[in-house]
């Protein structure tokens, strides 16, 4: 998907750090994938990542409340986790591509996807550097890599360090998070 260069250059100079960009860049060394997303022994990030203050798409929370249902809104707005086995994505094959459900921005495509057996559908990597951007929380008491829509800031899920190569990361996604659109067959 093609976006306008304007979006990308905003984009490239507000929205997003440093960190976001590398993480989202195919990893082939595990050890270097680990103290880059903060599974080091001092647990915190080497590289710059973190939310970004503004995104390229806001809305309000009362227009997020309007735009998105109660499980979407607690999942993208409140950084809430589905129900584990409870998305039909999780057993989507493809070939097609994975959307926000927030803001329609182009997130995975099935070219990545695997089968983790986690209950939640999973991806080696995101469809590029301008898909999405990562955080750390701290929520369930230790450092986890959070991971976001780049362009509206929707929670989508977390990064883990057991997936498998080219990245060994998994990306571990909300499917209420994601809107799943099947490739046009080419004949
Ligand atoms: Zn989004």
């Amino acid at each position: 998907m093609s976006r306008p260069e304007i979006n990308r250059r905003k984009f490239l100079l507000g929205a997003v750090s440093l960190g976001a960009l590398a993480a989202a860049a195919p990893i082939t060394n595990k050890a270097k994938a680990f103290e880059m997303f903060g599974f080091g022994k001092d647990k915190e990030p080497k590289a710059p990542h973190g939310k970004a203050e503004s995104f390229p798409f806001e809305l309000t929370d009362e227009e997020w409340r309007e735009r998105l249902t109660p499980e979407q809104y607690k999942v993208l707005r409140s950084e809430g986790t589905e129900r584990s086995c409870s998305s039909p994505l999780i057993d989507v094959e493809g070939p097609g591509k994975f959307y926000c459900a927030g803001c329609g921005h182009l997130l995975f495509s099935t070219g990545s996807k695997f089968y983790s057996d986690s209950g939640w559908p999973s991806f080696y990597e995101p469809h590029d550097e301008y898909s999405v951007g990562t955080s750390t929380d701290y929520k369930i008491g230790y450092a986890r890599t959070e991971v976001h829509c780049a362009n509206c800031g929707g929670h989508l899920g977390h990064i883990f360090p057991d997936g498998p190569p080219p990245t060994g990361l998994r990306y571990c996604i909300n499917g209420v998070a994601l809107e799943y659109v099947q490739d046009e067959k080419t004949e």
